[in-house]
């Protein structure tokens, strides 16, 4: 039952006084853009793909990312890696490579569920949150687009397995040294910027 004498006298002292104690606090407004406030380490951001650390490509072309979207936002082609004499088709380590591969942010709800369901590590979550834009055909990231940019030391693929032969080594986490790559492989650059 209400007590006619607290509304009347008490609840109006009480409600200005949350009103002075914020008037006295710092204010929380963020100025972005034009201050940027770093986010949380675990923050969902836009995605890339990773690498080996010779430069070969994480992603198997295995499509259980794009199977499990909710969103259906993730469209993926495997292809074989050609291990010709010289190395030139092999865009991963083992049999296949994601030959095809898109993240359409009109649809991503930047949920996660593909980064868990990916076996090798290959896709991951950037802190990068800026993604907006002026048309919708540049709100579909090709795989040139979301690939991690080349450290030192790693070579822009198709090439040779540079830390193994055996493709398994990749997986068991072995730190072995690179070996270098073939004649006849390409060369690319080898830019830093992996935030991986
Ligand atoms: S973050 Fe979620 S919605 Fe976005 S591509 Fe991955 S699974 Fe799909
Ligand atoms: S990113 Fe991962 S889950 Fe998706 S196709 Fe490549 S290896 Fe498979």
């Amino acid at each position: 039952m209400s007590n006619p004498v607290k509304e009347t006298l008490w609840d109006p002292i009480a409600g200005f006084g949350v009103t002075f104690r914020t008037m006295f606090r710092k204010p929380v407004t963020e100025q972005y853009p034009f201050t940027k406030v770093p986010t949380a380490p675990r923050f969902h951001g836009r995605h890339q793909l990773n690498r080996w650390p010779d430069g070969l490509e994480k992603c198997i072309g295995c499509e259980l990312c794009a199977w499990a979207c909710p969103a259906d936002a993730i469209y993926v082609e495997g292809a074989s890696n050609i291990d010709d004499a010289d190395g030139s088709g092999r865009f991963s380590p083992g049999e296949r490579y994601g030959r095809v591969y898109q993240i359409n942010y009109l649809r991503c709800i930047l949920c996660g569920l593909c980064i868990e369901a990916c076996p090798t590590r290959a896709l991951t979550m950037t802190n990068e949150y800026e993604l907006a834009n002026d048309n919708r055909a540049d709100l579909i990231w090709e795989k040139d687009d979301l690939l991690a940019p080349l450290l030192p030391g790693m070579v822009e693929p198709p090439h040779e397995m540079m830390i193994s032969d055996d493709h398994h080594d990749y997986y068991r986490g072995k730190q072995l040294p690179i070996v270098g790559v073939s004649s006849g492989a390409s060369t690319g650059s080898t830019d830093a910027g992996d935030d991986e």
